[in-house]
């Protein structure tokens, strides 16, 4: 295990398997159904990846990025709008596919704000879930893990831009949270 990684938190071959349940899950309830996975960078570009290669259904993807979070472990309300979508989902079925959601606070102002233009329906599909922390009641359709309150790299999450290309889950050492990788 790499110096920076005080435990692994979740293993890459359950993480493997928690992508094809959602998988089959979502395919089941689309069956006759196209859908457009909405990735929120950065966060969700890999769970992007292995989600999508588990659906059975025709889907399209497309890409927004938002910013709630400075350097820092814990989010600081603000949400804000860096990358728009190319595509117009007006009467499409969406699926928000997020990395992880804490607070709730960036899941809900998405859900308005993709809301407002009319797209047929709106699920929203997470990775990792950490309710203990939620601030407000937002819903989330599919949940791959739920994990504890802790601040968790790996797998597409970072800290401080840093651990996203880690292929397991982990928590970082006390000393790593600002020391190099
Ligand atoms: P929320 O608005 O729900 O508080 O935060 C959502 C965003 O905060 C996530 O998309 C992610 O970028 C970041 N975040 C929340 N918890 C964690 C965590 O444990 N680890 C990392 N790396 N990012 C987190």
């Amino acid at each position: 295990m790499a110096k920076y990684v005080k435990e692994i938190l979740i293993r890459r071959d359950e993480i493997a398997a928690m992508c094809r349940r959602l998988g089959e899950k979502i395919s089941a309830d689309y069956a006759d159904r196209e859908v457009i996975l909405i990735g929120v960078l950065k966060g969700a570009y890999v769970f992007m990846a292995d989600l999508a290669r588990c659906l059975t259904i025709p889907c399209r993807v497309d890409f927004m990025s938002v910013s709630s979070y400075g350097s820092g472990t814990r989010s600081s309300g603000v949400v804000r709008i860096t990358k728009d979508l190319d595509m117009d989902i007006t009467g499409k079925h969406i699926i928000i596919v997020e990395d992880i959601v804490d607070t709730g606070l960036t899941l809900n102002h998405l859900r308005q704000l993709l809301g407002t233009r009319k797209p047929a329906s709106i699920a929203v599909c997470t990775a990792f879930d950490k309710p203990e922390r939620r601030k407000v009641n937002v819903t989330v359709d599919y949940v791959g893990m739920q994990i504890p309150d802790e601040f968790i790299v790996g797998y597409g999450l970072d800290f401080d831009g840093k651990y996203r290309n880690l292929p397991d889950i982990s928590i970082l050492s006390d000393d790593s949270q600002g020391g190099a990788q």
